[in-house]
């Protein structure tokens, strides 16, 4: 059975009474109690500093969720000043990191060699990566669009599967409010998918997750969610709102996927 998700990217966002305030919302919510399948999970990826705090309330109240880091240290110890390991993340209770994301390209220039390097440490603690990937721009033609993917997929090869979720995440509708349309990412998602049983063999790959990114809301939710190769959503600005995101939850569930 293919695995679902819906993951909040708080990004740098929310302060720790915040995030506090949040959980403690979402381990009480009656959305999140409604019986839900074992193949729906529900994570979020806090900063840092807050993973810990997160674990902990979590255990306390038992609530079903999935933590994340947006980030690794590309070094798996050592004389790194201000960076943080995969194993240090572990420690504070995540299960795996998001990598790849395309402010960390953009911004901080994190190259495919570098993402190697982080996917490399997450295969050896066992631990999953949220792997991101999409075009900078709307304008790219059917052929470079494919290309550019069957790149960003190969450094993947030697992943397991079963500890990957790809996220297919446009740049261009990254905290734009321009979502892409649904024709768009049903294009782009089975080009994904042919790339991954490439890497993987058909078999493997099918058991990986492929998440749309870049503007989600309560109002597209649905529809992307309808597309064949999608099995849920990885969700910026509009998980930052609690009531927001219980929204997208409870749509997540009402989905039957
Ligand atoms: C993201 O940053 O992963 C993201 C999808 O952001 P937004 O939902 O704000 O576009």
């Amino acid at each position: 059975m293919m695995h679902h998700h819906l993951i909040a990217n708080f990004k740098m966002n929310l302060l720790d009474s915040e995030i506090r305030s949040y959980i403690s919302k979402l381990s009480q919510s009656s959305v999140l109690r409604k019986k839900r399948p074992d193949h729906l999970h529900i994570g979020f990826a806090p900063s840092f500093p807050y993973l810990q705090s997160c674990r902990d309330q979590l255990t306390h109240t038992l609530a079903p969720l999935d933590l994340y880091a947006q980030n690794i240290s590309e070094a798996s110890q050592g004389a790194h000043t201000g960076e943080v390991s995969a194993q240090q993340i572990l420690d504070c209770g995540a299960r795996g990191s998001i990598i790849g994301h395309s402010e960390r390209r953009s911004i901080y220039h994190e190259t495919p060699e570098t993402l190697v390097k982080k996917i490399n440490i997450l295969k050896h603690l066992k631990m999953r990566a949220i792997y991101c990937l999409g075009e900078e721009t709307s304008d790219l033609s059917d052929r470079d669009l494919d290309y550019l993917l069957k790149d960003q997929v190969k450094i993947l090869k030697d992943f397991p599967p079963t500890q990957l979720i790809v996220a297919y995440e446009p740049q261009w509708a990254i905290g734009t409010g321009r979502d892409a349309a649904p024709q768009h990412i049903h294009k782009v998602s089975t080009y994904i998918r042919q790339h991954l049983d490439t890497a993987f063999g058909s078999v493997e790959a099918a058991g990986i997750p492929i998440l749309y990114g870049g503007s989600v809301n309560a109002r597209n939710l649905s529809s992307i969610l309808d597309l064949d190769h999608i099995s849920g959503a990885l969700v910026g600005s509009a998980s930052l709102e609690f009531d927001h995101f219980n929204t997208l939850i409870e749509l997540f569930i009402d989905a039957n996927l």
